[in-house]
């Protein structure tokens, strides 16, 4: 009896689902929807790649390009709060359907001829 009440009840009623991708929920407050980053900004130092704990990011910093595979993370937003220059946020709105697994690489800008004491450190580091 109970079982046929719960039936009838959810044949009337709205759906709780949607026609998704037709049909979108409003992103909430703190919603990651997609990860991007800001690759002017990037400095290469591999904090993401090393806390991302699905290890989809792969940072080259000899080659300056940083890779992530979208279908591998998770959106917990670890490597958002570790990145130190704040290049990597996540954008509320819902990544495009796709039915091919497409890898997000970028590649960074040539480095600038004089760097940085700061950056020449970061380089030292990831040489050894
Ligand atoms: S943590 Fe930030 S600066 Fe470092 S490699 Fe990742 S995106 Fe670039
Ligand atoms: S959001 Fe989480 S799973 Fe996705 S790339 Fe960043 S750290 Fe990795």
């Amino acid at each position: 009896m109970f079982m046929t009440k719960n039936v009838i009840k959810n044949l009337l009623c709205k759906s709780a689902t949607r026609m998704y991708p037709a049909v979108t929920r409003e992103p909430f407050a703190g919603f990651r929807g997609m990860l991007e980053n800001a690759i002017d900004v990037c400095i290469f130092c591999k904090k993401c790649q090393l806390s991302c704990p699905s290890q989809c990011i792969k940072v080259d910093l000899k080659a300056r390009t940083w890779e992530c595979d979208p279908f591998a993370c998770v959106y917990c937003g670890v490597c958002v709060d570790v990145c130190p220059v704040a290049s990597l946020s996540m954008r509320a709105t819902y990544r495009p359907v796709t039915a091919e697994r497409e890898m997000i690489f970028m590649q960074g800008p040539p480095k600038a001829v004089k760097a940085k004491a700061g950056e020449k450190k970061e380089e030292k580091k990831e040489e050894e």
